[in-house]
């Protein structure tokens, strides 16, 4: 996409958000019917599924730990999820988000209750416009819960950044292409810990702790979008 002449017009965004907001968000829990557990979720134009399997007997054995379970991540961008077709397949980027996915999501879970064994989390972007890895992590861990793996809390992902001089939520992909910084984040919100954070660009110290704090209020909403999500898929369950 061009460069538009502006980002921020009067103290909005070009979709009309307020820097403090978050984009349309949209979570359903279990929609896969083969896998264990599974998730859809929309961020603002961005479609992601997850799939979880297991925890079930790793293959190839050679990897399995003797006394834990090991988190095996995969991040996949089909190749339409983008305007350029993407050559599918992995690379660089995906394994990078596969792994940052993967220790993002390991804090929560109790490896050791599982000896042998994987769980395997499976992401898939359908349509990508920024955040794509946030995206995957909210829907793998409403995945995971789906799947009945013990759990010490959902875990709930957002990028925070800089468009124009403003600290903004939930960057789209016109905000993370021509502004200035881009700085996704995972936290557990019950023990306010965060399992990721990486950045793109620069921020001066207030302007981090200003990130820091919106991140955290965003990741609430998304926290309890995720736990909403749960709570449907099983009354829905109660009634049949
Ligand atoms: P994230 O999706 O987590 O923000 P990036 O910052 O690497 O990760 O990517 C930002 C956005 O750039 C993606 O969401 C997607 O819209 C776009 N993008 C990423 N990789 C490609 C690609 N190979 N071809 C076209 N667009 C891409």
């Amino acid at each position: 996409m061009d460069k538009p002449e502006k980002l921020m017009v009067d103290g909005k965004r070009l979709d009309g958000r307020a820097p403090e907001e978050l984009r349309p968000l949209k979570i359903v829990a279990g929609i896969l019917e083969r896998a264990d557990g599974s998730a859809y979720v929309e961020m603002g134009n961005n479609k992601v599924f997850a799939a979880v399997y297991g925890p079930r007997e790793m293959h190839p054995r050679h990897d399995a730990k003797p006394d834990m379970a090991v988190l095996r991540c995969r991040y996949s961008m089909a190749p339409f999820s983008v305007d350029d077709r993407k050559r599918p397949g992995p690379d660089r980027r995906s394994m990078e988000i596969s792994k940052v996915t993967r220790e993002a999501l390991a804090p929560v879970l109790f490896p050791e209750l599982y000896p042998r064994s994987v769980v395997d989390v499976f992401i898939e972007i359908l349509q990508a416009d920024a955040g794509t890895r946030t995206a995957g992590i909210n829907a793998a861990s409403v995945a995971l819960a789906d799947a009945g793996i013990p759990m010490k809390d959902l875990v709930a992902s957002v990028a925070v950044g800089k468009v124009e001089g403003t600290i903004v939520l939930d960057l789209t992909k016109v905000e993370d292409q021509y502004g200035t910084t881009d700085m996704p984040m995972a936290i557990i919100p019950r023990k306010k810990v965060i399992t990721l954070l990486q950045m793109d660009g620069h921020l001066t110290g207030e302007e981090f702790s200003r990130a820091i704090d919106l991140a955290f209020q965003g990741c609430q909403k998304i926290y309890e979008a995720q736990r909403q999500a749960l709570k449907e898929k099983y009354e829905v369950r109660r009634e049949d």
